[in-house]
């Protein structure tokens, strides 16, 4: 131990990861987390024989995760036992087309063909994106880069150039994918960030060499199991963990964080706090921050947010794979009318899980438990939706896949639960509902989040999806690993 006490304000992914390589460090750690259970978004739902995966349900990068464990010299599955998802995706159109995606390189050229496309097209998409990859992951991700002078110093105007900064993501993807068909797909990968392809910067098109080269991956039993493994890490590591412990005040004092007070009223003392509560509502609601600084976060609006509909059946759909997408048939306005218009989109392009399909332990023998979540956009506090407004526009995702394929989905439910943007800011604390943090948008903030630690006190640090590299679980997880760097040299300077 280096006698340093840090608090960590949050127990999602960001905030389990910065508290054991903080405690890695040598610094005691305490969490204090609002909830009666940890992991935030990375959430799950048992009900009725059905397990759910509430928060995501596609774990990638999950050599992020094994870091954490090799760095107490321990093995991550002997703690999370993962394995590998075929197809990544099966993706459904209003046409009846219906392609796959696969990371294997015949596969995925035949499925190309299906949909009309070149395959040659698909390949030198691929090799784009993952040059973009390689150059993206260097700095940005593995240096954990944010400010633009640190961009400049690593990248240099040379290799900056390179981003491809002139173009949209779905340009980038134009480039290259000539059917609607493909477009749409990886177009679709901007759901990694809860952000619209045409507003999104090309780099973007980075993520889908996260799938292709490293793989998507399910964890036995749901995705919860990730935060089993972590806490019992964190156990072994003596990480001190208070549940149902929200934090209601940041204290300061001559330009430092000083404490925080939790809501029982009582205060606890720290050197260092870490939040893992999102930037704009931590200074706004805890540490009660002025308008100018509130008013400089704005460009760090929230990505989008879901309705997050969970279904227990009481029979299969043969059709369904793993992974599954409804595209909408006008995706461009699909974007245009969640990320422009903030409107409930008429017709949403619907992501839609079975894992029953991997892990038969999931649900009833002979059932299918779905997860169903379609993008919309985060709340407008001026002009709210209702609840009823949120099951109308439940109803209307329930007629386009019995439309799409899913027939008599709503006569075959024998259990339902679901979370509007009110419910998930609710239980998260997340800005308007958000769930993968700040939005990724070309003309607002470049794609880039707040930084790290607070530019106003210098041992408050942000980790989440609100600060770089952004949301999704690997990159959270990447996040407090980097944010125990910088609080590391932080100190020794
Ligand atoms: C429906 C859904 C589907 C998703 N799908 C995927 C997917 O398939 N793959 C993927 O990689 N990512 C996915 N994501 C995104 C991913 O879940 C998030 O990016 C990531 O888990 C967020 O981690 P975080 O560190 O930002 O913390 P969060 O999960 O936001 O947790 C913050 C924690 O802080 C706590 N907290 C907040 N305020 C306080 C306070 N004042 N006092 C104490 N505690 C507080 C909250 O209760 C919460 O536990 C999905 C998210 C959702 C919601």
């Amino acid at each position: 131990m280096n006698g340093k006490r840090v608090i960590v304000i949050g127990s999602g992914l960001g905030g389990l990861s910065a508290a054991i390589s903080l405690a890695q460090e040598g610094y005691e750690v305490t969490i204090h987390e609002k909830n009666a259970k940890i992991g935030g978004k990375l959430n799950v739902l048992k009900a009725e024989g059905y397990t759910f995966d509430l928060g995501p349900s596609i774990l990638t990068l999950p050599h992020i995760f094994e870091r954490l464990f090799e760095r107490s010299g321990k093995k991550m599955s002997d703690y999370i036992p993962i394995r590998t998802v075929r197809p990544h995706w099966r993706n459904f159109f209003e046409d009846g087309t219906v392609v796959d995606l696969d990371p294997d390189p015949d596969r995925m050229a035949a499925q190309a063909r299906k949909a009309g496309e070149n395959p040659e097209n698909v390949r030198r998409f691929l090799k784009y994106s993952s040059n973009l990859y390689d150059l993206v992951n260097a700095g940005y991700f593995e240096q954990g880069l944010d400010t633009a002078a640190a961009f400049r110093d690593f990248y240099g105007l040379g290799k900056f150039l390179k981003f491809d900064l002139f173009r949209s993501m779905h340009g980038g993807v134009k480039r290259h994918l000539k059917t609607r068909y493909m477009q749409d797909i990886f177009d679709y990968f901007i759901k990694y960030v809860g952000s619209s392809a045409y507003h999104s910067p090309a780099f973007m098109n980075c993520m889908a060499t996260i799938q292709f080269r490293y793989d998507l991956w399910y964890v036995d039993g749901g995705l919860y199991h990730i935060a089993l493994g972590l806490q019992r890490l964190m156990d072994e590591l003596g990480v001190k963990l208070c549940l149902n412990s929200e934090v209601v005040e940041v204290g300061k004092e001559n330009g430092r964080v000083t404490d925080i007070v939790t809501r029982d009223g009582t205060r606890h003392v720290a050197d260092i706090i870490v939040s893992n509560m999102e930037v704009i509502p931590a200074y706004e609601k805890l540490l009660h921050e002025d308008e100018i600084l509130m008013k400089s976060l704005e460009r760090f609006e929230p990505s989008c947010s879901g309705l997050v509909l969970e279904l227990g059946l009481d029979r299969k759909y043969p059709q369904l794979a793993h992974h599954n997408f409804f595209f909408s048939d006008r995706q461009k306005e699909h974007f245009h009318t969640v990320f422009r218009k903030r409107l409930l989109p008429p017709d949403p392009t619907i992501y839609l899980v079975a894992a029953s399909k991997t892990d038969p332990t999931v649900a009833p023998a002979g059932c299918d438990g779905l997860k169903i979540l379609p993008h919309i956009p985060h709340i407008d506090d001026a002009k709210p939706l209702t609840r009823e407004d949120y099951m109308a526009f439940k109803e209307q995702v329930l007629v386009k896949l019995e439309r799409m394929g899913l027939t008599d989905l709503r006569k075959h439910v024998v259990f339902e639960h679901c979370w509007t943007p009110h419910d998930i800011r609710e239980q998260y604390g997340s800005n308007k509902g958000s769930i993968y943090g700040v939005v990724s948008d070309r003309f607002k903030n470049l794609a880039f989040k707040a930084p790290k630690q607070s530019t106003k006190y210098p041992n408050l640090f942000f980790v989440g999806g609100s600060v770089n590299p952004g949301g999704g679980m690997p990159m959270v997880v990447l996040c407090g690993q980097n944010v125990a760097k910088n609080v590391v040299s932080w100190n020794r300077r």
